[in-house]
């Protein structure tokens, strides 16, 4: 996509579960190459609204376009193939394989979900490949020195890092990233913090859940505010960190 167009677009996206509304008539863009924060209290929708675009759970109603074509009506796996890569807020990392058996087999799945059924269906040939695949993200993450430990041996930052070079194995436009700094140390922030913009600086766009309010201050070109399922305020980090709706939301939630 050129650098600054729209390429996410959610359009009154509402999402109820039984009579709760979790996400309610949501509306906002994201442009290529930018880096934008989803914030809000905890229970305000932000999980579910990632959910809505990644296609895990199918919209109540509205619509999310992805480059101008819709994909609240697709599967995940097919919202996967279309250019939207994702990590999870847990890490779900085999702790026992090495780093480029867990990427590798992240490559694979696509959207499944069951590795070891996905594991099973794997060929030489396509094994090969991924293998190959694998190292390549896992160099451009900057992991290549633990490309043969186990995935358990690595401190949390790492694994986080890990994550994240096993979504790029699917050659996103869009990354979405679950509160990727949750329980990381400040170095390890800081290194999380120097991935997001080498990746924005080649081409990236980033769509992030995070509570750590310093990490997306810093980190973040625009940020998107949710309360009770709806955008109470969007703006640049500067703006919403003396917007009174924002603080209000915070400080009374
Ligand atoms: P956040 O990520 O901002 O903390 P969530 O999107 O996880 O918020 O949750 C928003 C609201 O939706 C909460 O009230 C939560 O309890 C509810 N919720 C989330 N997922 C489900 C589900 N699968 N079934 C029922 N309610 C849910
Ligand atoms: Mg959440």
């Amino acid at each position: 996509p050129t650098p600054g167009s729209i390429i996410l677009e959610v359009n009154e996206a509402r999402k109820q579960f039984g009579g709760l509304v979790a996400v309610k008539d949501m509306q906002f863009d994201l442009r290529a190459g930018e880096i934008v924060g989803l914030i809000g209290p905890n229970g305000a929708g932000k999980s579910t609204m990632f959910n809505l675009v990644t296609g895990v759970l199918p919209v109540t109603s509205g619509e999310i376009r992805f480059c101008g074509q819709r994909i609240d009506t697709l599967d995940s796996r097919r919202i996967v193939q279309r250019g939207i890569g994702r990590s999870f807020q847990h890490v779900h990392l085999i702790p026992h394989l090495s780093v480029l058996e867990n990427v590798a087999m992240g490559t694979h799945l696509r959207g499944h979900t069951d590795p070891v059924r996905a594991a099973l269906r794997l060929d030489r040939v396509e094994e090969a490949r991924l293998l190959y695949l694998a190292a390549e993200q896992i160099k451009r993450v900057g992991l290549e020195e633990f490309m043969h430990t186990p995935a358990g041996s690595l401190a949390l930052g790492q694994q986080r890092i890990l994550e994240i070079a096993r979504a790029l194995c699917t050659d996103p436009v869009l990354l979405l990233l679950d509160e990727p700094a949750a329980g990381l140390r400040l170095k390890e922030k800081q290194a999380l913090s120097t991935l997001l913009q080498q990746l924005k600086a080649e081409g990236m766009s980033v769509l992030l859940v995070e509570h750590d309010m310093d990490f997306v201050m810093g980190i973040t070109d625009r940020l998107v505010v949710m309360e009770f399922g709806s955008k109470i305020a969007e703006g640049l980090p500067t703006e919403i960190q003396n917007n009174e709706a924002v603080l209000a939301a915070y400080l009374g939630g």
